[in-house]
């Protein structure tokens, strides 16, 4: 406990080193243990800056690209924010502390339901998770003031997602163009334009479409310890 709180400390302090500079995300990224999120015997790692294995192929993202999307949301306590790729959760739980209510969207769900035994645990009920396409967006939720995707999109992102965000509204999303990803924020200025603002390079696991089926990428569930 003493060793994760000394470890989360020198993180937070890497965190404000390389650019984090907005208090409240540093803090929220404080509240959230890192080391609940992903498989026990890696759990010495979890104040280290990198991405873990979370099963199903996917990974728990690097602490410095959660800041990073989470500090250029510019999100505030009446802010309604769609996720798509909820993975552990970890990213999702930073969120729940800084807007008014996160919509969060899985398309593995046995990793959804890993998150949201997370989010009852931290007692963060201003949360709603589902399994589903997130490239389709949650429509019976939209407009959302923020929409943040930690899954690469090819070329452009969707337009359905750009569509459900509100005019005035931001969407933070990696964008992969031949090989290379860029963590790219869409800032809505009308019905059809945006500010577009290129951020950071970045490596994350693709945006792949419908609800996975059962067996994709089953094999490689690390063990979890859930106690
Ligand atoms: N920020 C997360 C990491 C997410 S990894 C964390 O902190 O743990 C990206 C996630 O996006 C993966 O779990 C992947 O399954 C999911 N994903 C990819 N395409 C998706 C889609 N179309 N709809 C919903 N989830 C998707």
């Amino acid at each position: 406990m003493n060793a994760d709180n000394n470890r989360k400390i020198r993180l937070i302090m890497h965190l404000r080193n390389s650019g984090i500079t907005d208090m409240e995300v540093l803090a929220a990224m404080e509240k959230v243990p890192r080391e609940a999120f992903i498989p026990a015997a890696m759990a010495d790692r979890a104040y280290e800056d990198i991405a873990l294995p979370i099963g199903r192929g996917q990974t728990i993202s690097q602490p410095l690209v959660v800041a990073a999307m989470t500090q250029n949301l510019e999100l505030n306590d009446r802010h309604k924010v769609l996720e798509i790729g909820t993975g552990s959760g970890y990213q999702t739980c930073v969120l729940a502390h800084l807007c008014r209510r996160a919509y969060t969207i899985e398309r593995h769900k046995p990793l959804l339901r890993r998150a949201e035994a997370m989010f009852a645990q931290l007692r963060l009920h201003n949360i709603t998770a589902i399994a589903g396409d997130g490239m389709k967006g949650w429509p019976e939720q939209a407009p959302f003031d923020r929409i943040i995707c930690p899954a690469a999109a090819q070329g452009e992102p969707p337009p359905t997602l750009l569509e459900q965000l509100k005019i005035g509204g931001i969407m933070v999303i990696p964008v992969a163009v031949n090989d290379q990803q860029v963590l790219r924020r869409y800032k809505k200025e009308g019905e059809d334009t945006f500010a577009v603002k290129d951020l950071m390079a970045v490596r994350f696991v693709p945006l792949l479409p419908k609800l996975a089926p059962a067996s994709e990428n089953a094999k490689d569930d690390p063990h979890y310890n859930t106690g």
